[in-house]
């Protein structure tokens, strides 16, 4: 009993889910072949418009061929009468072809003109009837029939006519008697049924395909859309941004001016993450109303995919109004996202300005110089409007320069590491290294790393040259002893990509270091590229035993609110505020409530950056333990390491000895 009542629920479930299934096949099909119903009427009346200036054009000669041969055929009374109506019949015809109906849209103009041409045909035989009858000839009202039934505009137009001609048939045919009247009756229905089942199908078929051509036409216009506009946010996508661009280049040829934008949101992907998908779109959707508000009418928005937006501003504008305009974009897009489902986002943009400028430039050369000025906002200032200048073109052909030689170098020969040591200032000892990179390149002579390290991470080459530098140093601490730490930087690229990761992890494990004497530094930029990313990269180094210091700390945002997310064990103050120590007050409070919080936190701190005695002094006032700097040491090569460390030890067993 129980088996059946299961089966029989087991059945409804299957039959409920079928009949969903069908139902909702029908509804999309539905949904995809409807049209607009203004847009298929049009179509009918182009379809139906042929056929009823057609049946203008062939009434209107026939009935000039009546008019004629009535003069033939006809005399007394009957003359001037069925000759005047044949007359008028095709001088009607020929205005409602030539004017009436001459390129109308309207299908009510189409009825009209036909049952005025089936009355004028319909009263034409009638009169002839009238005139002298001739039952052999009442065949004529089925010919009617037919000719309103596939010429009909519509079937208001058909089916009062036919009535109209077939009754008459049956009154003519009645009046001339019952034997008359019983050779009609069928030809009539005959006639009727014909007139009926050919404008049907006729009908049917005519607005079968005006109805499928009005879908196509659809479907097209639709794919054209999809092609051309972004389907989230509506705004035009890459694809015609670069068909823009490509048109306002043009117009600069004839003495026209323009600016080009690109922007980059920061923190977007951190949203889409935590809140999901339909929150990280709803906020897209909301920036590009944010740009196209700000924008108006004097330039296209475009997003050319991701979180990466485009905006062509049409005219001339100075490097001032330029930057101003940006901070516009950017406190705009600053503002808080209120995104329904109680979720509230902050994010904000980086934005990379160029001028379309007198140089003829193409549009790739303007992009590449708007993306150099967007990557140096994002580098740099984030949140901020950058104008490419002559500066940065100077930068980018010298980073040009530096990629080219970087691709075709032995770097394996080239480049070395400098260590420059950290100090603890308890046991005045040196605690740690941090391996620093140089490259003393053949062609081009000693490049700073800041510069090559950039333009490696631009073209890629930098999970290759991490590698290099990272083998180098773990064979440098080889030698040293076994207390001793190395920090090694890792670039934003290596964090990001889990191959590179997987690839460090393994040169570590290969070295043969306890990987406890290994500490990774990242700087906070490279942290919020991609957040999660990132702590998942640094989670991998981390569980390896290896040390993680947040680098540069003070110079970005310097949040504490993603600190406690982060799997770190030292922050690295920057040297900005020891530059700023002896000069402002506030730094030596700055750095005392970082040290403050980090001992809250229970992580390390070390100053970078320390040059002098009295910022040394000032440090110690406020707790300062791990100090890294030119005070102590400048970057030494590997091999100058062990002199350092014997003068050090040296030191120590002399102040021991005092
Ligand atoms: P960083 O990691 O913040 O390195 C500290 C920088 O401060 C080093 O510059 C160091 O020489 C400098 N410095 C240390 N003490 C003092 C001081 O007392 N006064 C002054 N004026 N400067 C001091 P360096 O070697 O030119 O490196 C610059 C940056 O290049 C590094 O900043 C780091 O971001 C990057 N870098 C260096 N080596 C590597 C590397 O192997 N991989 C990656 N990804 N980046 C590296
Ligand atoms: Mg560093
Ligand atoms: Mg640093």
């Amino acid at each position: 009993m129980r088996t059946d009542t299961a089966s029989i629920s087991v059945l409804r479930d299957r039959l409920h889910r079928l009949w969903r299934g069908a139902t909702a096949g029908i509804l999309r099909r539905r949904r995809a072949e409807a049209v607009d119903p203004t847009e298929l009427l049009r179509e009918k009346v182009i379809a139906i418009r042929p056929i009823v200036r057609g049946l203008c054009g062939v009434v209107g000669s026939y009935y000039c061929l009546i008019f004629v041969s009535h003069f033939f055929y006809e005399k007394g009374i009957a003359l001037p009468v069925l000759a005047s109506l044949a007359g008028v019949t095709a001088l009607i015809c020929f205005s409602l072809l030539f004017v009436y109906t001459k390129k109308t849209e309207s299908l009510t103009r189409l009825e009209i003109t036909g049952l005025c041409i089936n009355l004028l045909m319909y009263s034409n035989v009638v009169t002839y009837q009238s005139l002298h009858f001739e039952p052999a000839k009442l065949i004529y009202f089925v010919l009617l029939t037919l000719v309103y039934a596939t010429s009909g505009a519509s079937l208001r137009v058909v089916l009062p006519s036919s009535f109209l001609a077939i009754s008459t048939m049956y009154i003519l045919a009645h009046s001339a008697g019952f034997p008359v009247l019983k050779q009609h009756i069928w030809v009539g229905i005959a006639g009727i049924f014909t007139a009926f089942g050919m404008a049907g199908i006729m009908r049917a078929t005519i607005f079968r395909s005006v109805h499928a051509r009005v879908v196509a036409e659809k479907h097209r216009r639709e794919a054209q859309i999809l092609a051309h506009f972004d389907a989230l946010t509506g705004l035009p996508n890459r694809r015609s941004f670069f068909v823009e661009l490509e048109k306002v280049i043009e117009g600069r040829r004839k003495g026209g001016s323009f600016d080009l934008a690109l922007i980059d949101l920061d923190g977007f992907k951190p949203i889409n993450d935590i809140y999901g998908h339909s929150v990280g779109d709803a906020l897209l959707i909301e920036v590009g109303h944010r740009l196209r508000a700000c924008v108006g009418k004097d330039g296209t928005v475009a997003r050319l995919g991701g979180d990466e937006f485009a905006l062509i501003l049409k005219g001339a504008r100075s490097d001032e109004a330029l930057r101003q305009f940006g901070a516009l974009v950017c406190d705009n897009l600053r503002e808080t996202y209120l995104l329904g489902g109680g979720v509230a986002a902050n994010i904000s943009a980086s934005v990379g300005f160029v001028h379309s400028d007198a140089d003829e430039m193409t549009g790739s050369q303007l992009l590449e110089r708007a993306d150099y000025a967007l990557y140096y906002a994002k580098q740099n200032l984030r949140g901020a409007p950058v104008v490419f200048s002559a500066k940065h073109e100077t930068e980018m052909r010298d980073f040009g320069l530096i990629d080219q030689t970087l691709r075709s170098s032995n770097l394996e020969r080239e480049m070395y590491i400098v260590y420059q040591p950290q100090v603890d200032l308890a046991t005045q000892s040196t605690v740690s290294f941090e391996a620093l990179a140089r490259w003393e390149s053949e062609k081009l002579g000693a490049v700073r790393p800041d510069i090559f390290i950039r333009a490696a991470e631009r073209s890629g080459l930098i999970s290759d040259i991490t590698l290099i530098l990272l083998r180098k140093s773990l064979v440098a601490v080889k030698s040293w002893p076994s207390h001793l730490r190395v920090s090694f930087n890792l670039s934003a690229r290596d964090l990001r990509s889990t191959r590179a990761i997987g690839r460090i992890c393994e040169t570590v494990l290969a070295s043969g270091i306890d990987p406890t004497r290994i500490e990774f530094e990242v700087t906070e930029t490279a942290m919020l590229t991609d957040f999660d990313q990132a702590v998942e990269a640094l989670a991998r180094l981390k569980s390896m035993g290896c040390r993680i210091a947040l680098d540069d700390f003070g110079s970005g945002y310097s949040s504490f609110s993603y600190i406690h997310r982060l799997p770190a064990d030292k922050i690295k103050i920057d040297r900005s505020f020891v530059t700023q120590l002896l000069k402002h007050d506030s730094a030596q409070k700055i750095i005392k409530t970082i040290i403050d919080l980090c001992g809250n936190l229970s992580l390390d701190h070390v100053i970078e950056g320390v040059e002098t005695e009295a910022e040394l002094k000032r440090l110690r006032e406020v707790g300062a333990r791990y100090i890294q700097g030119y005070y102590f040491a400048k970057p030494m090569r590997a091999e100058e390491v062990a002199g350092y460390l014997t003068k050090e030890y040296g030191t120590a067993t002399l102040r021991e000895a005092v």
